[in-house]
């Protein structure tokens, strides 16, 4: 089942995700949904802040023929989709800087300097806890989604400057927030 990616200006987006402390059907279900969303929308990452929950779980899903080619072979090792639960980074190395969006951000993207490597911990679906290492584009999915889970957005990582030059359609999508939270009243 696909969910409504929730959008700048809802207040789901700004809460801290809460760790899972069981995997349950319920959480595999809800691992699912978010892939089949992401998907639906053709984003490469979601977390669970923007279908509205707050579990620390976010999904990724990098095509091969997107990544950086000199990063290919190093994220190879790592099979997609990753649903990671409960992650944190645990070692950076490096810079790049290429354009990032988000897809609750829609039609909005801006060059951002992220970490060129990353090694994340995270707990599988079975409840094995992984170590991977990863690099390029999959290093920065892995940075956004994990700055989701703790309420951080494409628009914190923005300087003045790229904020300003976006600030008619953050603020459209401000007014489409309360909208859709007062059609939910
Ligand atoms: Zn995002």
């Amino acid at each position: 089942m696909t969910h409504r990616i929730v959008t700048f200006g809802e207040d789901a987006l700004r809460r801290k995700a809460q760790p899972v402390i069981e995997i349950t059907p319920a959480i595999k279900q809800l691992a699912q949904d978010m892939l089949e969303t992401m998907r639906a929308a053709r984003g490469v990452g979601l977390a669970a802040e923007q279908v509205g929950r707050d579990e620390s779980i976010c999904v990724i899903e990098v095509p091969r023929e997107a990544e950086i080619p000199e990063c290919v072979e190093n994220n190879s090792a790592v099979a997609m989709p990753l649903v990671m639960i409960n992650p944190e980074i645990t070692g950076s190395e490096g810079k790049q800087r290429a354009e990032e969006g988000c897809l609750s951000f829609p039609d909005i993207s801006v060059p951002v300097t992220r970490a060129r490597q990353v090694t994340a911990a995270y707990t599988d679906l079975e409840g094995k806890r992984l170590v991977i290492t990863v690099q390029g584009l999959l290093a920065r999915a892995v940075q956004h989604e994990l700055d989701h889970l703790e309420g951080v957005l494409l628009v914190d990582r923005m300087s003045a400057v790229q904020r300003l030059s976006v600030a008619g359609q953050l603020k459209r999508l401000r007014r489409g927030a309360q909208k859709a939270s007062a059609g939910t009243q």
